[in-house]
């Protein structure tokens, strides 16, 4: 990525998720094929996970194991002798947005990613809010249903329950068992993915379309609760369920409309990433820019 937060070169690799030291070796391969490419100056790296400000250490990250209270930052540096810098990935998006996409010259941006879960990042007052230990921005794991569903983190009722991709399949089970005459009824197991369920939305099948119009109201209401309590100035979906475009987005504004602060709403347009797929790389890039 350059100054300007443009990428100029990309590569792709698995994640090693057990083993820390294959894990760093490829990162080193990854950095040091791109160094064959460009002059890199420094390297900022967006993880999953809950990343501590105090220690710098990833606390935990439920699909990185090997991460689990590693300081990824020391052993990096080490290795190829440029600075290192980690974050959260949703962070990450929420910081690439604000430097350089949707919400650019704004100060008070909300970042939500959909994919496998919801993540979410702040940016108040101009500066990436990581709360008392860097852990703020778990909006995904707000309850929204106290006697909801079972969430991956172990919780009731959380957003992420609602509105990302695992969600959405759960919303498209429960309707199919009430309603069977759907074309979503072929799909056995996990051949019923979100994409699928959007496809047929848009083909109009009937039972599609209510899942999505349920999962956009409770996205909504998620809106509206961070409208009321941060007044942002945007709000900013990002992540791969937002592939579906405007289908999540004209309901969720409309939800938020009628629960949200009128004035308040108004000053807070809900609109797609600019980025994405690219958002929590060029963050990462331009927190590892400015850290410098
Ligand atoms: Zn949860």
């Amino acid at each position: 990525v350059d100054e300007s937060g443009t990428v100029s070169e990309s590569h792709k690799a698995p994640t090693p998720a057990h083993n820390l030291g294959d894990l760093i070796s490829e990162l080193v391969g990854l950095i040091t094929t791109l160094q064959k490419q460009a002059k890199v100056v420094a390297v900022g790296i967006g993880i999953p996970g809950l990343r501590s400000v105090r220690t710098r250490e990833i606390q935990t990250s439920p699909h990185i194991p090997c991460l689990q209270n590693v300081n990824l930052e020391a052993p990096l540096r080490e290795r190829i002798g440029l600075p290192v810098v980690t974050e959260n990935d949703a962070n990450a998006g929420a910081y690439g947005e604000w430097a350089s996409g949707a919400a650019k010259g704004l100060q008070h941006v909300v970042y939500i990613t959909l994919g496998t879960g919801l993540g979410c990042g702040l940016v108040l007052s101009g500066t990436l809010f990581r709360g008392a230990s860097g852990y703020a921005g778990e909006f995904g794991h707000t309850t929204v249903e106290p006697f909801g569903r079972r969430c991956a983190c172990g919780a009731i009722g959380c957003l992420e329950t609602r509105v990302s991709a695992t969600g959405i399949v759960r919303t498209a089970r429960e309707h199919l068992e009430k309603n069977p005459q759907s074309v979503l009824q072929t799909y056995q197991g996990d051949q019923l993915t979100a994409h699928r369920i959007y496809d047929a939305a848009i083909q109009g099948d009937k039972v599609a379309v209510a899942v999505f119009e349920e999962t956009s109201r409770f996205l909504g209401l998620a809106c509206a609760n961070v409208m009321n309590l941060l007044n942002p100035e945007m709000i900013v979906i990002g992540g791969g369920v937002m592939a579906s475009g405007e289908i999540l987005l004209n309901g969720a504004r409309k939800e938020a409309q009628l629960r949200a602060f009128r004035p308040s709403f108004l000053d807070c347009p809900i609109v797609q990433s600019k980025l994405w797929p690219d958002s929590g790389i060029i963050g990462a890039a331009m927190l590892a820019r400015d850290a410098a």
